[in-house]
């Protein structure tokens, strides 16, 4: 389950209950300016974001395989 995925909110649904920023803080943000949830990072593991996933109350956190021009298909610099 290490697998790296692409992590999106699906903001129609997002209440903005603030849960995935306090249960995942180093992914999920609060952007003040245009008051949405925002990802830090974009690539993920399904273990690191677990917990929020079935904490949200709209589900609607979600995980998909990398598209193919995605960034997290890059290889890792620091994985020689
Ligand atoms: S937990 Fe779900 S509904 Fe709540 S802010 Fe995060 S994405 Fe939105």
């Amino acid at each position: 389950m290490n697998d790296i995925k692409e992590l999106s909110i699906n903001r129609v649904a997002c209440s903005k209950c603030m849960g995935c920023v306090e249960m995942c803080p180093e992914i999920f943000a609060w952007n003040e300016h245009d008051e949405e949830i925002v990802l830090r990072r974009q690539c993920v593991t399904q273990n690191e974001v677990s917990e929020a996933m079935a904490l949200c109350p709209r589900d609607c956190i979600e995980l998909s395989d990398p598209s193919a021009d995605s960034p997290c298909l890059l290889p890792d610099p620091t994985n020689d």
